[in-house]
């Protein structure tokens, strides 16, 4: 897609720092290095974000992760651990509307990154978790593409 800064990215248009590449994906390290290592792992075709996506680019865009994230584990010995991150629309902090999976490689508690989990289960009774399940159930298209 035109104007897309990871389409350009991509197609070598514009310079980024490629880790990996085969037909379907393409990844390089995030211009932000939130920790040292960050990475971004793009479906070759546009995808806006996970709500555009089907369930091919999906399996091939998910299928990648893994090995990159050992790789990125691999090549430092001070990596503990990583955070998987995909940002969808704007609430969301997304701000590149190209989809892109975050792999945040983890050193310890006082790197830079965090994220936080409230735990709110107190607030919520069994009625309200029961309706919640089924609007939610209701909508799932089994074997969606
Ligand atoms: P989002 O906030 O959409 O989930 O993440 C977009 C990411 O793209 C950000 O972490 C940002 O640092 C990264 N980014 C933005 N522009 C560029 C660029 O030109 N090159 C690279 N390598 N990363 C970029
Ligand atoms: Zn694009």
């Amino acid at each position: 897609m035109s104007n897309c800064l990871f389409c350009e990215i991509m197609k070598g248009n514009i310079p980024s720092r490629k880790v990996y590449e085969d037909d379907k994906v393409y990844a390089f390290l995030d211009i932000s290095q939130t920790t040292p290592g960050h990475t971004l792992v793009i479906p070759k075709v546009h995808v806006r974000n996970i709500f555009e996506m089907g369930s091919d680019v999906a399996a091939d865009l998910f299928s990648r992760v893994p090995m990159i994230a050992k790789a990125i584990k691999d090549s430092n010995e001070n990596i503990k651990g990583a955070n998987i991150v995909i940002n969808n629309e704007e609430i969301a902090y997304q701000t590149v509307f190209h989809s892109h999976i975050h792999i945040i490689p983890r050193y310890s508690d006082e790197d830079d990154f965090s994220m936080t989990f409230k735990d709110n289960s107190k607030e919520y009774s069994d009625e309200v978790l029961d309706e919640l399940q089924e609007q939610i159930a209701s909508k799932v298209e089994k074997g969606a593409k």
